[in-house]
């Protein structure tokens, strides 16, 4: 996972790092060239329309200074002769026809009037004030087409140093809009624009505009937050830029001029959506190709580790094995590469183990089986020890007996004590000889398990025990023990022997109080005998449990050291194990286990439910 994690990582970084750099030089690059194609629109679209503007510039002066049309004009206002206005009317047609660009020819008086006109429609009054300088850009002027923008460019007709009349030409803007409407590759939001401000001062289209779903391209423009593009292109200076704001509220890339001459600002534009699509369309080829190369990365890494992680979980799996004891746990080897060799060093330290805990255990199983050899021929040797040797002491113990009643008194009194010494040696002799058959036949007896249910059986041993009882006046508690299944003697042997000591080691300061109880242990049952008695030091705890180990003298507490040592290898032998939790002067619990034989034998057969008779 780490592998792959870093692998993905480290492409994916250096992938989107050259990613971004070629998206903002692709950017760049697309900005520069879009904002040169605009530049030179521009320049060019701003030569045509300077070139157009002093084309009329170049009519109006051309009639000013006719000579003839001067001098009829002159004759006009002296005879206001019909005839000569007819004149000036076709020679003014004449000009407009032979100027080729639709302009119209009128002559003004000084007081306002039409009085020569090549659209003899327009003679009369007029609204136009010739006086203006320059271009004037109005709409529906002097009959002109309604909602055309209509040029008008005037200038004084002079004779004799006087002003005699002005000359005008008007024009629609029809010749305008050819120049900025050629959309011709320019995509689909290209467009060029001619802005002047009307005679109030707000900002109008002078041509029509690409964009202009209701026809009225002479609308002005809204000027609402930031200035747009088309506003400042009337600031008087030129200007370019990808972060303009058009009248439909678009985001542009854009150039614009000032036309001194003309009175009108430039604007060239696209919408930066259109300009940039091509970056647009870039970025998302990135993104696909990071997203294409992570996931081939991913793959390749995933192959990779696993050829490198199969023969390592391999390995990791036959080491645990190993380890929880499965020695011929090996390693398929694949390869000859490190772990190849790693692997195949493992199967020979498994082989090696393996072989070594093999002796081991023939080693262990040849010293059980000699142990167990030299363990029953102890015991076939105490049992014998103890059998044949009750015979003769019985009879050394009867003699001395007889010896100590006919003969005391009548010898010395040293012949009375060493009779007395050899009658008690004799009693403790045969005591400890009775007590170590007893241990013996625990270990050669065979184990008849039934039903016993354990308060009777604690019953049983505690009216065996009655005298001592109440010699002592022991409190016994016991209630709610379990029926199990065992050897009844073996038990009683156990309890008599845990009960008696609990009664025979009481603590002098308090009453003897002895609890009995038994809870579920896993599969089998814990027996629990607590008293309140002198208690064992801890460092004892496992002494006590072996043959003629006692803690105390003759003269202190009468025994032979050999009734927890019966008590366990009954407990054993049954399968169980004892132990006792003790401190000293606060009392001893002796708790020992015992397997449940029931379950075991309901899960083993079920029909032969309530008879038990097996050899242990
Ligand atoms: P014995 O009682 O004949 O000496 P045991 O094998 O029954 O032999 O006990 C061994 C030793 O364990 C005893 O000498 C005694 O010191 C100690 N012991 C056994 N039971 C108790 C008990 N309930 N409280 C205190 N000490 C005990």
């Amino acid at each position: 996972a780490k592998l792959i994690l870093s692998g993905v990582s480290a492409s994916i970084v250096a992938l989107s790092i050259v990613a971004v750099v070629a998206y903002f030089i692709t950017r760049d690059a697309i900005t520069d060239t879009a904002m040169n194609g605009l530049t030179s629109i521009a320049t060019t679209q701003r030569q045509q329309i300077e070139s157009t503007f002093s084309h009329f510039e170049i009519g109006v002066e051309s009639i000013a200074n006719d000579t003839q049309i001067r001098r009829l004009l002159r004759r006009f206002w002296a005879t206001s002769d019909p005839l000569d206005r007819l004149v000036l009317n076709q020679t003014l047609t004449d000009r407009a026809v032979n100027d080729g660009h639709g302009g119209a020819f009128d002559l003004h008086s000084l007081d306002g009037q039409i009085v020569a006109s090549s659209e003899p429609g327009h003679i009369g009054p007029s609204t136009y004030d010739p006086t203006q300088e320059g271009v004037i850009i109005s709409v529906g002027l002097v009959g002109r087409i309604e909602g055309v923008q209509n040029i008008s460019l005037s200038t004084p007709v002079i004779f004799d140093g006087r002003t005699i009349g002005y000359a005008t030409i008007h024009h629609t803007s029809a010749e305008l809009d050819q120049i900025v409407t050629r959309h011709l590759g320019r995509g689909n939001t290209g467009e060029t624009l001619l802005i002047t401000l009307d005679e109030n001062g707000a900002a109008r289209f002078v041509t029509s505009l690409r964009f202009n779903e209701n026809g009225d391209y002479y609308k002005s423009i809204d000027d609402g937050g930031e200035p747009t593009i088309e506003i400042l292109s009337l600031s008087g200076s030129s200007g370019s830029g990808t972060r303009f704001v058009d009248y439909r509220s678009q985001n542009v890339f854009g150039v614009y001029h000032y036309i001194e001459t003309a009175k009108v600002g430039l604007v060239v534009k696209i919408d930066s959506a259109e300009a940039l699509a091509p970056v647009v369309g870039l970025g998302r080829g990135l993104i696909a190709v990071i997203f294409v190369v992570s996931i081939a990365i991913v793959v390749s890494a995933i192959v990779i580790s696993n050829h490198m992680i199969e023969p390592i979980s391999r390995l990791t799996s036959a080491a645990e094995q190993f380890s929880r004891g499965k020695l011929n746990a090996r390693v398929l080897v694949e390869h000859t590469d490190e772990i190849g060799i790693l692997s195949e060093t493992f199967n020979i330290m498994a082989g090696s183990l393996q072989a070594a805990n093999d002796e081991l255990e023939c080693r262990v199983e040849e010293r059980t089986a000699d142990l167990k050899r030299s363990n029953q021929d102890l015991e076939q040797f105490a049992y014998v020890a103890s059998h044949d040797l009750q015979e003769p002491l019985r009879m050394v113990s009867s003699y001395t007996q007889l010896l100590s009643k006919r003969y005391s008194g009548r010898l010395d009194s040293d012949a009375d004590d060493f009779i007395g010494f050899a009658v008690d040696g004799a009693k403790r002799m045969q005591t400890l000889i009775n007590d170590l058959l007893i241990y013996s036949r625990e270990g050669r007896r065979e184990h008849e398990y039934v039903k016993i249910d354990t308060n009777s059986l604690v019953k049983g041993v505690l009216n065996n025990l009655k005298d001592r009882i109440d010699k002592v006046g022991s409190i016994v508690n016991f209630s709610d023990l379990p029926v199990v299944v065992a050897d009844e003697q073996q038990l009683v042997s156990v309890f008599q022997n845990l009960i008696g000591n609990s009664i025979k080691y009481r603590s002098a300061s308090r009453n003897s109080v002895i609890d009995i109880t038994a809870k579920r242990s896993g599969s089998g049952w814990r027996f629990m005998v607590k008293d309140n008695g002198i208690g064992i030091d801890p460092a004892f705890s496992e002494r006590i449990f072996t043959i003629f180990q006692r803690l105390h003298g003759r003269g202190e507490y009468q025994g032979t050291g050999i009734g927890l040592a019966v008590a366990k290898k009954a407990v054993e032998r049954a399968g169980g194990t004892i132990w006792v939790e003790s401190q000293p002067d606060e009392g001893s619990t002796f708790v020992f286990t015992l397997i449940d034989r029931e379950l075991i034998d309901d899960e083993a057969h079920d029909d032969k439910k309530d008879e038990f008779s097996a050899a242990s």
